[in-house]
């Protein structure tokens, strides 16, 4: 968990996209503090109308980074003028990304009561509080200590009442939901999604972080619910964060590059559309070039359409704290070369949907101006303009068009 601080400059959009930063920052257990020499983490929301405004944005970025421990820059000069902030060891992120950044590598935390909430048409359901791992750069865990399950029947009840209250997306969350039920002797999150989707209604369900060492344990079991189930996303968020075996030794994460790999096997097998999300942590102190170039090879050789790259920063009070790190220059050429990998990878992945009709998209919620935000089955996110001349609105299933991309979000058109 950090401390952030953040600062919005220009339009009404940037400062939508900045409330939506926040919203997913205090859903991950972070906390706003006032003014940046108190934050772990800075973040800057740019804008580039004038001159004037380009050079206050720089001034601006230099004194945060020399104010705080990490400096997130993004908004429309970050993205349309990225290379102004070159001299800085700054990360320049598209606004969507930012969240995921600042968490570090750690799984989001939940409310200590963890009761479901509903926010418009998604309904947040946290199946379990806490996990089963040590991670050495985790902070998380100091809060949320070891994995307490509450029964699959008392999950469903609280998944049914969402549905009864209009919830269309029941997105499924925990630390780590790859091992719920193990507390309790029963590794059946496979058994706790398909009673989730025998609810009657109407209504899709996200399956929240699972770490690979949880999900490698039932992945047949987990692939067969996702292949049997249309209502649930065909979408996995599998954290891996390090292609080395080293690295992840140092990390003390459960899992080796082998078990993640078979995960994916398993998917590709079952499923004939799917959604491959994961983080990597670049630069963690004992990451040598080598151990970098094989979480490049992963990357390549699995091309997860969404991925998480997070620079290694040191959390107060964790093991990874304590080891001497590598220097600001590696990390920030390392997080670059991912970056753009990543974008490659990703990109790829939406330019193929160009052209497609995808059906049965649903519309989450609304986005900036008069678009709203959709998911498909493979829960890609596609974004349909002028929203209110095609009388569309959040919780509408539809059929859309793929019409382009921007490389992490489709744009379409309904039919
Ligand atoms: S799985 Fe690791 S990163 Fe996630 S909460 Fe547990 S210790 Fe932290």
């Amino acid at each position: 968990m950090a401390r952030y601080h953040i600062e919005t400059y220009g339009c009404t959009s940037n400062r939508g996209e900045s409330r939506e930063i926040e919203r997913r920052l205090r859903d991950a257990g972070h906390h706003r503090v006032d003014g940046p020499t108190a934050a772990d983490v800075a973040i800057l929301n740019t804008c580039t109308v004038v001159e004037k405004t380009e050079r206050n944005m720089i001034r601006r970025a230099e004194e945060l980074q020399a104010e705080t421990a990490d400096l997130f820059i993004t908004g429309c000069m970050a993205l349309a003028q990225s290379e102004e902030f070159g001299d800085l060891n700054a990360e320049v992120l598209h606004w969507d990304e930012v969240p995921e950044a600042v968490t570090n590598g750690e799984c989001p935390t939940t409310t200590p009561d963890a009761e479901p909430i509903l926010e418009g048409v998604i309904g947040i359901l946290p199946i379990a509080r806490g996990c089963m791992s040590d991670c050495s750069y985790c902070i998380t865990k100091q809060a949320t200590g070891k994995i307490e399950s509450p029964p699959i029947a008392e999950n469903v009840r609280k998944a049914r009442a969402l549905v009864h209250a209009g919830a269309k997306e029941i997105r499924i969350t925990g630390q780590d939901t790859g091992v719920y039920g193990w507390d309790t002797g029963e590794r059946k999150l496979h058994t706790l999604l398909e009673e989730i989707c025998a609810i009657e209604g109407d209504f899709r369900v996200r399956v929240g972080m699972a770490n690979p060492k949880g999900v490698h344990g039932i992945r047949e079991e987990l692939a067969q619910v996702f292949a049997a189930n249309d209502k649930l996303y065909n979408f996995l968020h599998a954290p891996v964060q390090s292609g080395s075996n080293d690295v992840l030794g140092d990390m003390r994460r459960q899992h080796q590059v082998r078990e993640y790999l078979e995960v994916v096997d398993t998917f590709d097998a079952s499923l004939e559309e799917w959604t491959l999300s994961t983080d990597f942590i670049v630069g963690f102190p004992t990451e040598t070039d080598d151990d970098h170039e094989q979480s490049m090879d992963l990357i390549r050789k699995t091309r997860p359409e969404k991925l998480n790259v997070t620079r290694f920063s040191k959390r107060p009070n964790t093991d990874a704290a304590k080891m001497k790190g590598l220097g600001g220059q590696t990390k920030k050429d390392r997080s670059k070369a991912m970056s753009a990998l990543k974008m490659d990878v990703v990109g790829e992945a939406y330019e193929a949907m160009v052209g497609e009709v995808r059906e049965d998209v649903l519309v989450v919620e609304s986005g900036t101006g008069d678009s709203v935000k959709c998911r498909d089955g493979a829960y890609r996110q596609i974004i349909v303009q002028n929203a209110s001349d095609h009388g569309i609105a959040p919780g509408d299933f539809l059929d859309c068009r793929i019409t382009g991309h921007n490389t992490v979000y489709a744009f379409g058109e309904p039919l």
